[in-house]
């Protein structure tokens, strides 16, 4: 069966070298953007021209029809989906969060949080034996904020975080016996634009020498940690969060 996965804002930062990786490894790759049609494009030039097989997607994932319209495209285009990677997320600005707004709280959630869960539940429709699938598996990029909680920072990110471990966890035990294993990477800090986006571009040069190995990490070490966890080798990984973060 041809191995097929979706990766959610798999056009750039971390969602790119997984969409890069996977393809190497023989996926066809559905690389989901939201807003930069150009960098999704020129990913999927890359994949194609280097002998593999990828399309683009626009859908914003907070958005359930569009999270459906994603995944009747993929299998349109690619075939059946038989693995997910739930990546696509925001931070909002850093701040307290007593000075937050309550609509970027609202736009972080429904990213990183809403966005995980009806991703989740469009591969668990279609991959479930319970539904006449052939299973498949789930692997959420969540983040280690969810233990640290970030305060002074972005409180409502770590939040939206821990609700995706939260899912996986359950997600695992309920779908385990249909042929769907769930499982969840915890990056630490990765060095990708979503720091800039923060408001904070040298965020990664303030945090990396108080990080136990001494370094941020790359979207590859994360892309590595996905890959690993969606393949046979990890076979019996089911409601597995695996840090990824050098230690901290
Ligand atoms: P990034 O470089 O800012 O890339 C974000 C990606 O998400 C882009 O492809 C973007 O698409 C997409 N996206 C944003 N909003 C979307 C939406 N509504 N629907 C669909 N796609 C959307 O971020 P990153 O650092 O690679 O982060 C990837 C994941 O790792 C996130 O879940 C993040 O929380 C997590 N993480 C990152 C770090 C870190 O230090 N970098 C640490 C822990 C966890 P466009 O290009 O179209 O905007």
């Amino acid at each position: 069966m041809d191995e097929v996965m979706v990766v959610t804002g798999g056009s750039r930062g971390i969602g790119a070298a997984i969409s890069r990786t996977a393809a190497s490894k023989g996926y066809a790759v559905c690389v989901n953007y939201h807003n930069r049609s150009s960098e999704a494009e020129s990913l999927v030039a890359e994949i194609n021209n280097n002998g593999g097989r990828a399309v683009a997607c626009k859908a914003d994932v907070s958005d359930f029809e569009q999270v459906e319209n994603l995944f009747r495209y993929t299998e349109t285009e690619l075939g059946p989906v038989t693995m997910l990677v739930n990546n696509a997320g925001i931070t909002g600005k850093i701040c307290r969060f007593d000075e937050v707004d309550p609509q970027i709280m609202n736009q972080v959630v429904g990213i990183n949080t809403m966005g995980a869960l009806y991703c989740s539940q469009a591969a668990v429709k279609r991959m479930s034996t319970r539904h006449g699938g052939n299973g498949g598996v789930i692997v959420t990029v969540s983040s280690i904020a969810a233990r640290l909680g970030s305060p002074g920072e972005y409180v409502w990110y770590a939040a939206s975080k821990a609700a995706v471990d939260a899912m996986t966890i359950g997600l695992a035990k309920e779908v385990g016996g249909e042929g769907i294993r769930v499982n969840a990477v915890s990056p630490g800090i990765i060095d990708t634009e979503i720091h800039a986006s923060g408001g904070e571009p040298g965020r990664v040069a303030r945090i990396a020498p108080m990080i136990p190995s001494g370094r941020a990490g790359t979207a590859q070490e994360i892309a590595n940690a996905v890959i690993w966890l969606g393949s046979e080798e990890a076979s019996y990984c089911n409601g597995t969060i695996l840090d990824c973060s050098g230690g901290r």
